[in-house]
């Protein structure tokens, strides 16, 4: 083949690549454009050969890209990048273009080539994903927004309804009236647990959820899952025990509300599910690397089993294998769900094995950090409610709440315990209050007119700063963020609503021992 041959050649074969490929002389004069840059620029050939390449320029990419462009090409041998060029009619459209530099035989650059391939299509789709990500990062917010707000105005009249019937419990009733109590009670507590369960099941699903690493005793954990569950248990005569393997380690750091949630799910379950024989649970450690173990607990039961085919529906929110059977048995069907995700969230995972009619094994693993120093020492147990108790730690209370059913409550439980609470209606007051008479310990409601919790929280601490008075949050929000937004601007604990007497006490008995 000629030279000439050869050249004309390369000319047909540049034509017809499918990238816009333009040709200029060092002064940026258009020696050669191709039909993909004709078709894409809209501009013949004759109008395009001997200008300049500004024309199809736009002046719209950014400067600070436009002067790198030929520098990088001249000295680097290319340029890749983004800009925008124009086409004929004055339409700006974005390209990705490379360019290169020709140089002669003296290794003089005679020559600018650019290659540009219109990427309107590629910017428009990354466009709307981004639109639609962020719509979804909105909805997602939206959602939890909603929950904590709903959670809130739930709670807050829960609160009402359970605290009043606690005390309705504590006084001189008629069997019946005994009966129809303990009924609202235990509805109470059940449309709490729904409302708990949904709270969680958001949480793990907008992964707001916060996890304590603590040190804790697996023997005790599993203890108290087996004795909370043990009177069910006993009232249909199943067995119920508990092994902890010899390799486990007596204590390791992690969350224990979170891990005896997920127990109490599963233990829950065998129990409702079987009618005759017993539930088991075992804790095994899998495996140890320097300080990390990984747990695996067993729940095993003998109960009703789960058919092969409804096996993978198990862990899917809201879904129960057998409807009438869960309408006899109650439950909303999210508890293995949360269970799963919170066995995901601490790096393990769930498997559960099962026959119909023969039993259900459900197993998961979590990784936990060891412990090698010594426990904490138990706290004292608390003593039974009483008048005593505020012989035994006396304190001046302020309670600090709007709501008039929960004032009443918190008054009544802290004067079963002894003690005449000071009340007032808003954090404003709070702050005058403590004005004329130093309290120890202030209960404290996060939402209140005039001045809320935090910023009443937040003048207090501006004139005494140390640990006195105690200030402890009662809020009805229950997510993630709420407690360190209390701890924060300085209160000391924290008290999700419904408040319960026992609470309290915890409360009072950690604000005796500071
Ligand atoms: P629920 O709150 O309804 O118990 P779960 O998510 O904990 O929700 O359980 C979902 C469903 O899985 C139950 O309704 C039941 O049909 C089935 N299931 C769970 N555990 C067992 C078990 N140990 N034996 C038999 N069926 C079970």
């Amino acid at each position: 083949m000629s030279n000439d041959q050869r050249v004309t050649m390369l000319a047909l074969a540049l034509r017809s690549v499918s990238e816009c490929v333009v040709v200029t002389d060092m002064q940026d004069t258009i020696l050669f454009v191709n039909d993909a840059f004709l078709t894409t620029y809209n501009y013949s050939e004759g109008e395009l050969l001997g200008k300049d390449i500004d024309m199809v320029r736009s002046p719209n990419t950014p400067a600070a890209v436009r002067s790198v462009i030929r520098p990088a090409t001249l000295s680097a041998g290319g340029w890749k990048g983004e800009v925008l060029n124009r086409r004929k009619g004055g339409e700006d459209f974005p390209v990705s273009l490379s360019t290169s530099v020709v140089r002669n035989e003296q290794h003089d650059p005679i020559a600018l080539i650019g290659v540009a391939v219109d990427i309107t299509e590629r910017k428009r789709t990354e466009l709307q994903l981004i639109e639609a990500r962020e719509a979804a990062e909105a909805a997602a917010n939206a959602k939890a927004e909603f929950l904590a707000i709903m959670s809130h105005e739930i709670r807050t009249p829960m609160n009402g309804v359970i605290g009043m019937t606690e005390l309705l419990l504590n006084t001189d009733l008629t069997p019946r009236q005994l009966e129809f109590v303990s009924a609202i009670q235990s509805c109470g507590e059940s449309l709490l647990t729904i409302i708990n369960d949904i709270l969680d099941f958001s949480k793990i699903d907008s992964g707001r959820i916060d996890f304590e690493s603590r040190p804790f005793e697996i023997r005790t954990a599993l203890d108290e899952v087996l004795t909370l569950m043990a009177p069910k248990a006993r009232g249909k005569r199943l067995e119920l025990m508990g092994t902890v393997g010899g390799n486990v380690p007596p204590i390791i750091i992690g969350d224990v509300i979170r891990l005896k949630q997920i127990l109490l799910n599963l233990v829950g379950n065998g129990v409702k599910f079987t009618e005759r024989g017993k539930v088991s649970v075992r804790v095994d450690a899998e495996s140890r690397t320097g300080s990390e173990v990984v747990l695996r607990f067993s729940v095993r039961d003998t109960g009703i089993g789960i058919p092969p085919d409804k096996l993978d529906r198990l862990f899917k929110a809201f879904s129960q294998v057998d409807t009438s059977i869960n309408r006899r048995f109650g439950g909303t069907g999210l508890g293995l769900a949360i269970s799963t995700g919170l066995v995901q969230l601490m790096g393990g995972r769930m498997v559960v094995d099962s026959t119909s009619g023969v039993g259900s094994t459900f197993t998961f693993t979590i990784k936990a950090h060891v412990e090698r120093e010594q426990p904490e020492p138990e706290p004292a147990a608390s003593p039974a409610p009483g008048k005593d108790f505020a012989e035994r730690l006396p304190l001046r209370i302020l309670v600090a709440e709007d709501n008039v059913v929960n004032q009443r409550v918190i008054v009544h439980i802290l004067a079963q315990m002894g003690y005449k609470p000071d009340l007032v209606e808003n954090g404003a007051q709070a702050v005058s209050a403590l004005e004329l008479m130093p309290y120890d310990l202030i209960f404290m409601d996060v939402h209140m007119p005039e001045m809320n919790g935090l910023d009443a929280t937040r003048r207090i601490r501006e004139v005494h700063p140390g640990n006195r008075p105690r200030i402890v949050a009662l809020t009805a929000d229950a997510l993630m963020g709420d407690r360190d937004k209390c701890i924060s601007v300085g209160m000391n604990d924290y008290l999700t609503k419904p408040i319960r007497a026992a609470d309290i006490r915890a409360a009072i008995e950690r604000c005796g021992g500071s």
